[in-house]
């Protein structure tokens, strides 16, 4: 038996300080998980069910790859946000069991196309046109957690051509990596591949061509990205 295309390569993202890759199965993006952003955003701050939506893997935009920017919009938006890498498949995992399913960390950029995004929320349609198109999920080198550990604290920010945009801490994250890896695994099989962009702080906004990106979190990774 063979295929009677060729099939489609694995995504894949670099690891920090090694040759080898991390193959991307699928995103998984939490929406609404940094109080000050769901203000901004003009929702209610409480601490609702998370919001998941998702992207294909191969929406995986590796460091070093230029961002282009995407047709059908005028108002295209950065989110920083931290990403986890799951390296152990499971199903109903407990908060307490969630960290041990980690392989790893990265910094993303969950990019929007946010009129489209606003329109489909208006007309309560789903978000794909908005969130899930062709490289809109750029993301650093993934960095190991038998390397740097389960970071729940530190700065995460991101600069828009040398200028500070977003600004906060892992800290602030509403609903925890392990609490998101809890529930998530209740409404999916996770599979090592899997990808969890874990939400945004407040300060999104848009971005033209020409413009650099640059973001970290501390004592995770960096990420810089030019819009082409
Ligand atoms: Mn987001």
């Amino acid at each position: 038996m063979a295929y009677v295309i060729s099939p489609v390569a694995v995504p894949v993202v670099p690891v920090v300080g090694t040759a080898d890759v991390f193959p991307v199965s699928r995103i998984f993006c939490v929406g609404r998980n940094y109080a000050d952003h769901v203000r901004e955003m003009g929702g209610n701050p409480d601490r609702e069910p998370p919001v998941f939506f998702m992207k294909p893997g191969a929406a995986a935009l590796p460091e070093g790859k230029d961002f282009p920017y995407p047709p059908h919009s005028q108002d295209v938006h950065y989110e920083v946000e931290l990403v986890v890498a799951m390296g152990k498949d499971g199903a109903n995992i407990s908060a307490q069991e969630a960290l041990r399913h980690v392989y790893g960390y990265a910094i993303g950029l969950d990019m929007t196309r946010r009129d489209l995004q606003q329109d489909a929320k208006q007309k309560g349609q789903p978000w794909e046109v908005g969130k899930s198109f062709d490289c809109s999920a750029p993301c650093s080198k993934i960095a190991p957690a038998d390397k740097i550990g389960h970071p729940s604290k530190g700065a995460i920010w991101l600069d828009l051509n040398g200028k500070h945009v977003q600004n906060s801490d892992i800290s602030q994250l509403i609903w925890s990596v392990s609490e998101i890896i809890a529930t998530l695994s209740t409404y999916f099989q996770l599979t090592a591949g899997d990808l969890i962009f874990t939400g945004t702080p407040s300060g999104v906004g848009a971005v033209r061509r020409g413009d650099l990106l640059h973001g970290a979190i501390e004592n995770v990774s960096e990420l810089t990205l030019r819009v082409v």
